[in-house]
């Protein structure tokens, strides 16, 4: 239902505002996210320089609006591709069980894939997500990933194109959710406390 109150509130509150009472603290602003995309996709595309058929492997749902910026601002050509996974755990604890729920939809064999990821927590499902894709004989593999919480890794992985490492809490915005909840905020956000005891 959209009422009046409704509509009222996000033309005064402004765009990316609907949720302003549940968010805490801006972790990464919209203008850093910015910045920082224009500059890891200048590495990119300057490493990738005369590179042939380099894929792009955004992690659903996550990844989408990092994916999305980030090709958009990359000066190289390059193919999308996405797979849904899902880790078996709480949120608190990923166990690295991993169950496929999209698979690729076709042969990456010979490809030079750039893993996208949204976030590198306790880096259990990007290391599963590495092993399946070497095994199916890319030419080249790295990890682009957005954000990274130092403080919570428990698989060392080299990830060769890092945005923010950012303090080992919960966030939510630019793609990450809270119960499929914040994935348009255009920035990352902490929540408060009392949205997860609603
Ligand atoms: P890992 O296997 O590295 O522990 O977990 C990675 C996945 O857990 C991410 O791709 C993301 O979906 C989810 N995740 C980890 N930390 C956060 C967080 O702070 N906020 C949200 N919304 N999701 C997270």
């Amino acid at each position: 239902m959209i009422g009046a109150v409704g509509q009222a509130g996000y033309m005064a509150a402004g765009r990316g505002n609907w949720y302003a009472d549940d968010i805490s603290k801006v972790i990464v602003s919209e203008e850093q996210i910015r910045e920082k995309t224009a500059e890891l996709a200048k590495q990119v595309a300057a490493d990738y320089a005369g590179v042939d058929g380099l894929l792009l492997v955004g992690v659903l749902k996550g990844a989408v609006m990092f994916m999305a910026d980030f090709a958009r601002s990359l000066d190289h050509p390059v193919e999308l591709e996405f797979m849904a996974i899902s880790s078996y755990g709480t949120r608190a604890t990923s166990s690295g069980v991993v169950r496929i729920l999209k698979d690729l939809d076709r042969d990456i064999s010979g490809k030079h894939v750039l893993v996208i990821e949204d976030i590198v927590d306790s880096g259990l499902t990007l290391s599963w997500l590495l092993k399946y894709l070497t095994s199916r004989g890319p030419a080249s593999l790295e990890v682009v990933a957005l954000l990274r919480k130092p403080d919570a890794v428990k698989v060392d992985i080299p990830v060769k194109y890092l945005g923010f490492d950012i303090p080992n809490e919960f966030v939510v915005g630019y793609g990450l959710d809270y119960a499929e909840r914040y994935r348009e905020l255009p920035y990352v956000g902490l929540l408060r406390p009392e949205v997860y005891e609603r």
